[in-house]
């Protein structure tokens, strides 16, 4: 008999057979939509089409801030068992015909599209797939081993790319941080065939964890590899912590010893929203070191969701680390409808964040500055903008 969950949908309650293998996950229909960044703070230059085709992640990072997510990644958090959304590449697909423009889609903000499940499932493969055969780019991050398949579907596409996120040059360090994932080396193997393919490959060094992973000539080592193996572009951050789990999280870093978390428990003493960060001058001091390193070695570095705060205001980092235009290293356009398939919109860096001049048509994007009250944009607002532009008949601006 396969063991069942209680899983919650609104104000009902439904039951679930939980399914043991790869890794013990539930499957339900889910008409998820498609969506931008979240509402709030954001530091993400350019705009994306948010797709998680699973939530709850076995991958099982010690950090992992999306176990303090509601909904199904509390099943996760707290049973061990993974959701899968139902031939989502479908959901995604009938979406991705609902609208005339669109930006780069991105596989996953809170999960790993390659974690273990994605072997039975392959929903990752066939969500890009959806993309690529409508010329839209798309772009993942991984801490897994991606197939020759993703590779060459990506190569077809030519705004598309891939990210790995390494954390440390120590094999049996990374073990101890995160229950699954691939070696160390086969994140570099991927990069070499990603890059030695034509497709914008990024190394994400992301997070640092501090007094574990930290060591600075440690890091210019993993970065000198990643170049080496074809990485074009680096992204760092240093951990923190959502309030929710402080406890939790201490507890999994005390494998490192008490004297770790102790030294933690001191440096983590700046309150930003809802997380705990390291201290300024500490972060500021390795974001230095890194963007040093990487204009040494020639290639482009910015940071992920890093902040201080100004009279109480959390201002990103960026401005004073970041050495590319957008923080992923490649600018890619919006996409507009041709028929089936889809062209840049306009000839832009895609900077969004900092667009004065919206050349693609759609005003709402330029955001010129960060807006904090603004929602992230939904399905409905790329629905919208399609019907504005049918109403306008604006002439597509094909670059
Ligand atoms: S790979 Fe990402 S989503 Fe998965 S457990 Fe690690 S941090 Fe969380
Ligand atoms: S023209 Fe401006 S708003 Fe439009 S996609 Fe390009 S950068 Fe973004």
């Amino acid at each position: 008999m396969p063991e069942k969950i209680e899983v919650r949908f609104g104000k009902g309650l439904k039951v679930l057979d939980v399914i043991e293998n790869p890794v013990p996950h539930v499957v339900v229909d889910s008409r998820k939509e498609l969506h931008g960044w979240w509402p709030g703070k954001r530091e993400c230059t350019a705009e994306r089409l948010l797709v998680n085709p699973y939530n709850g992640c076995s991958i099982d990072c010690s950090f992992c801030y999306a176990k303090a997510l509601p909904g199904y990644f509390q099943n996760y958090r707290e049973r061990g068992v993974v959701t899968v959304c139902r031939d989502f590449d479908r959901v995604v697909a009938k979406q991705l015909d609902s609208i005339d423009l669109a930006s780069c889609g991105y596989l996953s903000p809170v999960t790993d599209p390659f974690q273990p499940v994605n072997h039975t499932y392959h929903l990752s493969e066939k969500i890009i797939e959806e993309f690529v055969g409508r010329n839209i780019p798309v772009e993942f991050i991984t801490k897994e081993a991606v197939s020759d398949r993703v590779i060459g579907l990506l190569k077809r596409q030519s705004h598309s790319f891939g990210q790995f996120s390494v954390l440390t040059l120590q094999e049996t360090q990374r073990r101890l941080l995160m229950r699954g994932g691939a070696t160390t080396d086969d994140l570099f193997d991927c990069m070499t065939r990603m890059a030695e393919s034509g497709v914008h490959t990024v190394c994400r060094v992301d997070p640092i964890i501090p007094y574990i992973t930290d060591d600075v000539r440690g890091l210019e080592g993993l970065i000198e590899r990643a170049v080496d193996s074809g990485a074009s572009h680096i992204v760092a951050s240093v951990m923190d912590i959502p309030l929710s789990m402080v406890s939790e999280v201490y507890k999994k870093f005390s494998v490192f010893g008490q004297g770790v978390v102790f030294d933690m428990k001191r440096l983590f003493s700046q309150r930003i929203d809802n997380g705990l960060h390291a201290d300024i001058g500490y972060r500021k001091r390795l974001f230095d070191h890194l963007r040093n390193s990487c204009d040494s070695l020639g290639v482009t570095f910015a940071l992920c969701m890093e902040y201080d705060l100004g009279d109480g205001i959390p201002v990103g980092l960026n401005g004073e680390f970041m050495s590319s235009t957008n923080c992923e290293g490649i600018d890619i356009p919006l996409y507009v409808r041709n028929g089936d398939r889809f062209e840049p919109a306009a000839e832009c860096d895609g900077a969004c964040l900092s667009c004065e001049n919206p050349l693609c048509g759609v005003e709402d994007l330029a955001l010129g500055k960060i807006d904090w009250q603004k929602p992230g944009f939904k399905l409905s607002d790329y629905r919208s903008w399609t019907r504005e532009r049918a109403r306008t008949a604006q002439e597509p601006l094909f670059s």
